[in-house]
């Protein structure tokens, strides 16, 4: 029997290979497609700011919030209507449901195997895939998201440790989210510490302890802190833990995007905001390219940015809170956004760099 051979193949089953299944299905349903899995399922929050008749998963999006709070060092709250993006809030659980539970049943062109691939070999045909039972595949092409690992010398982590927790009563404003809030002061010469709410309903909410640091995740560490927030904001009242959500965003310079009939897809292809570590959107625009047979490119001068704010974290941690505060002080937050978007004009960036701590920006410009 002749081998079967996908038009393409797909590894990995998180944000970035799901989104691609999705587009290019929407782009020719006929494509047979082999989606490999090794089956990892952590639970993650996908947030993302876009127009508020959000194009990136509408059906799936669970909460959206038209105001966002940045709050400074020294506790002033800057509240901003982000008018007409809005933030969103797709949890994994839902997105994993939805894909594995209605969309691929749905398709028969797709093929679904959960397996640990090992291998990749280009030939002159296609791809050969390996897998670590020993099973081979072939495709025409093949999408590959799995994780690469970064060799930089000075690489920080932005580490999440988060609960969903229940207040016994009705005590938070559920239309605002909580980009940053560095009012606890936590940071110190090794860490950036800042805290990001999502309040989902007016008792219930994610708060989350986010850490900028080149260490390992600490959770002892992090819980005390994430405790002591809990104890400057809302010491009186009274709440349950429904879950826990920790995670670790390695921030670095993309690595090096493979192309051809392999290619990278997700935070492997670089498509993570190496400053940010945003992700979900970027992924998504991606995707719909590809299906297109199009390249998805941002101005070179995004790439610029990234790399000097990245070199201010890893050289200057004590620093952040004061550049975040200045920003968000003098800069308008909807501009911020469209800015970490790579979205503005050049003129926009020349203004909103201008607001900066010139001479530290100038600093590591001249490294
Ligand atoms: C806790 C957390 C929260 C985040 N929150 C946001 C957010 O709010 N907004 C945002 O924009 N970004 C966010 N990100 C960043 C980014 O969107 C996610 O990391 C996203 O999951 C990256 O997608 P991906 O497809 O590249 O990787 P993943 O989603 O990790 O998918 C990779 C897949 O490959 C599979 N795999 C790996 N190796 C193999 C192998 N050898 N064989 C077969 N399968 C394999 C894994 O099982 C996994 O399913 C967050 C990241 C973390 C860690």
């Amino acid at each position: 029997m002749p081998t079967l051979v996908y038009d393409i193949a797909i590894i990995g089953a998180g944000a970035s290979g799901l989104q691609l299944l999705y587009e290019l299905t929407q782009a020719n349903p006929e494509q047979k497609i082999l989606l490999l899995d090794s089956g990892d399922r952590s639970a993650k929050s996908w947030c993302f700011w876009e127009n508020k008749d959000a194009s990136c998963f509408p059906f799936l999006i669970e909460k959206s919030w038209d105001s966002m709070l940045f709050k400074t060092s020294k506790g002033e709250s800057i509240t901003s209507e982000i008018n007409p993006l809005a933030y969103h809030y797709i949890s994994s659980s839902k997105f994993f449901t939805y894909f594995f539970e209605d969309f691929i049943p749905a398709n028969t062109h797709i093929t679904h195997l959960n397996t640990w691939v090992s291998d990749l070999q280009e030939l002159p045909t296609g791809v050969k895939i390996s897998s670590k039972n020993g099973q081979i595949f072939h495709a025409k092409k093949v999408a590959d998201s799995r994780p690469v690992k970064s060799t930089e010398a000075n690489l920080i982590f932005q580490h999440f440790s988060g609960k969903f927790i229940e207040f016994e009563e009705p005590i938070l404003d559920d239309t605002c989210m909580t980009l940053m809030d560095f009012s606890l002061p936590a940071s110190t010469d090794e860490m950036a510490v800042f805290h990001y709410i999502l309040p989902f309903s007016k008792t219930i909410a994610l708060i989350e302890t986010t850490v900028f640091t080149r260490s390992a995740f600490d959770k002892e560490a992090y819980e005390g802190i994430w405790q002591a927030y809990m104890d400057l904001h809302y010491a009186s009242k009274q709440f349950k833990i429904l879950s826990d959500e920790n995670g670790t965003i390695p921030m670095g310079i993309p690595p090096v995007k493979k192309e051809g009939t392999i290619f990278s897809i997700g935070a492997a292809a670089g498509n993570m905001k190496a400053s940010t570590g945003y992700a979900f959107t970027r992924m998504h625009q991606d995707a719909i390219h590809r299906a297109q047979n199009r390249t998805l490119v941002s101005p070179k001068r995004f790439h610029f940015y990234d790399k000097m704010l990245l070199k201010i974290m890893q050289k200057e941690m004590n620093k952040i809170p004061e550049v975040m505060d200045r920003l968000f002080d003098r800069v308008s937050t909807p501009l911020i956004l469209r800015f970490l978007d790579n979205k503005t004009t050049l003129s926009e960036e020349v203004g909103l760099l201008s607001q900066l701590d010139i001479p530290l920006f100038i600093k590591h410009l001249l490294r």
